[in-house]
């Protein structure tokens, strides 16, 4: 006799912030695994076309507008989904953006922004997709955190704060949550070749990258691909029940160095 009941073959997973990067590929690694995915993010026609591409591959998914900075749109986004796919059984929050600066030259009101998109949406959400887990006694809550959460880095503006925040909230979750059925998990990304981050100037990457040298956080050029994490996020929810991956951190593989000389070095 299992101690749990196993988790169901179709599992309805919603994942905020699944227009690019590593949502758009997480939705897509869900769906090949046979779970149907809603995405949402305010550019729904990315989503349509993610959405559309997974049933041209035999998947199942849904495709609606989400802005998690907005509460009305998070219970539109989640009802819509569920009378699509039915019951929310996973929900990835992946939802995210970053504007870069030091803490004391950034705009109050953008800082708040940050913070809305980072910690308060995801608290929006969980509050609006928990209730069912709880009453269905399972469910995977994952939040994609960011390696600044522990090792804030230079000029991330409120984003370092807003992930440290956002850890806090998920630790504190996995105790009040003990006994639910219901696990709550961090994957925590380094650095990602996704658009975040892109859209800045010479002039703000050059001091920013200057500082994350001088602080030590440039080790190697190597990044990881969005689904790389897509995978860490598969692996947190096809856990069988009975055991939960509390965090996922992901590094970029650093390559390969020329160990020729070192070992040469050794037997002198
Ligand atoms: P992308 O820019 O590719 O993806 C971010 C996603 O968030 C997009 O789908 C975007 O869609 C969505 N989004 C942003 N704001 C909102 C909003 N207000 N409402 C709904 N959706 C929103 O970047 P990543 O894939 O890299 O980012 C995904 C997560 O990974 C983020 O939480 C980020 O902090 C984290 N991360 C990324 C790292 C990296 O190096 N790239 C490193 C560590 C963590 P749209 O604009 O259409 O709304």
């Amino acid at each position: 006799m299992p101690r749990f009941e196993p988790h169901p073959a179709r599992r309805p997973v919603l994942v905020a912030g699944a227009s690019s990067g590593i949502g758009a590929a997480t939705a897509v690694a869900l769906a090949e695994l046979g779970h149907p995915v809603a995405l949402g993010a305010r550019r729904v026609d990315q989503c349509v076309e993610v959405a559309d591409k997974i049933r041209a591959d035999g998947g199942e998914a849904f495709a609606h507008r989400l802005d998690v900075t907005d509460a009305a749109s998070i219970d539109e986004f989640v009802s819509a989904s569920e009378n699509a796919l039915g019951p929310i059984e996973i929900l990835v929050s992946s939802a995210g953006d970053i504007e870069f600066s030091p803490v004391g030259e950034m705009d109050p009101e953008r800082f708040l922004q940050q913070v809305q998109v980072h910690l308060i949406g995801a608290h929006r959400l969980v509050h609006r997709v928990l209730p069912g887990m709880v009453d269905r006694r399972r469910g995977d809550v994952v939040l994609i955190s960011s390696d600044c959460a522990p090792e804030p880095r230079p000029r991330t503006g409120a984003y370092s704060a807003a992930k440290a925040g956002l850890e806090a909230m998920s630790q504190q979750m996995r105790m009040e949550l003990e006994g639910t059925g219901i696990r709550a998990s961090l994957v925590r990304p380094g650095p990602t070749l996704t658009g975040m981050g892109m859209n800045s100037t010479p002039e703000i990457i050059g001091p920013l990258l200057g500082a994350w040298q001088d602080w030590g956080f440039a080790r190697h050029p190597n990044m990881l691909r969005p689904r790389d994490l897509a995978a860490a996020v598969v692996a947190v929810v096809s856990t069988p029940r009975g055991a939960h991956l509390v965090l996922v951190e992901v590094q970029p593989e650093a390559p390969l160095r020329d160990t020729s000389k070192e070992q040469g070095g050794s037997q002198q």
